[in-house]
């Protein structure tokens, strides 16, 4: 196995966007929601929880959980559809989206948009069930998937086994996709042949919905302009810290993670 580096605070402080005088929201960059829906409107609140923490000026939601997401972040901009959404600078789709025809349909218009995407949970499913993971090798702009291990076990037709990093490195290669391979030793792999560990996190993370706010923030560092390796490296890194931060307080639900990504983001321009 190629030698792993661990990533640092001073890594995720060097690569945190920087605000200028000048910026303004659309310069902060847009990110795309397409998560949720009627039946886990949850996932699209978590996921949009995720994205307000992170440094885009804007966000749209896309899906199936409008009201619900409209009523806790007004500051969303919503459309029922990933074509009507307005343009974007990074996707992210998956999270709680489901897996039926509308969801496969809202998957493609992802993917067809020539910008990064994030493709997580149902997403992942699709590709595997209508046999698209191999077809995304031909995409031009960067895809980050984020499997736990038994989606990289449905991607790959074996769990990822003791070395991770080995594991993230093939799924990472076959996808031609930066891999961020979640749990207790979560791993960045880059097509390339890069691969990055993640110090942070805590078991207490192990709970519904705290995957979907890691997707949301690392969408908005890739609309905010980030490569994708270093966006998944940065958000990995935030997520575990705010999992932590979270854990100080109490019992910690998915929300609780997506509260403490501030307090931890306000630590960076310290
Ligand atoms: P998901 O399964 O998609 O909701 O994602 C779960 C999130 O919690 C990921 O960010 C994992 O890395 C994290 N996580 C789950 N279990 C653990 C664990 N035992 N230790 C540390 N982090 C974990
Ligand atoms: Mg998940």
């Amino acid at each position: 196995t190629p030698a792993v580096r661990v990533a640092e605070w001073s890594d995720v402080r060097a690569w945190w966007p920087r605000l200028g005088p000048e910026e303004e929201k659309y310069s902060r960059g847009v990110v795309g929601l397409a998560t949720g829906s009627a039946t886990y409107p949850g996932a699209a609140v978590l996921s949009v929880g995720g994205a307000v923490a992170g440094p885009t000026g804007m966000i749209r939601y896309a899906g199936g959980a409008r009201a619900d997401v409209l009523r806790r972040y007004p500051s969303v901009v919503a459309a029922d559809r990933v074509n009507d959404a307005g343009r974007v600078q990074a996707w992210v789709c998956g999270s709680g989206l489901g897996t039926d025809e509308r969801a496969a349909t809202e998957l493609r218009c992802v993917l067809a948009a020539p910008v990064p995407v994030v493709l997580d949970a149902d997403a992942l499913t699709l590709l595997v069930d209508g046999s698209m993971a191999e077809r995304l090798r031909e995409r031009d702009a960067p895809i980050v998937v984020t499997p736990h291990d038994r989606e990289y076990a449905r991607l790959c037709g074996e769990p990822p086994g003791a070395d991770r990093v080995g594991a993230a490195l093939q799924l990472a290669s076959w996808m031609n996709a930066v891999v961020l391979l979640k749990g207790d030793r979560t791993v960045v792999a880059t097509p390339d042949g890069r691969a990055f560990a993640n110090p942070t996190g805590t078991p207490v993370l192990a709970t519904g919905g705290t995957g979907d706010v890691l997707a949301g923030l690392l969408g908005s560092l890739l609309a905010a302009g980030l490569p994708a390796e270093r966006a998944a490296v940065v958000a990995a890194y935030l997520h575990g810290l705010a999992g932590q931060e979270a854990a100080r307080r109490g019992p910690v639900v998915a929300a609780d993670v997506a509260a403490a990504l501030r307090p931890v983001i306000a630590r960076l321009s310290r």
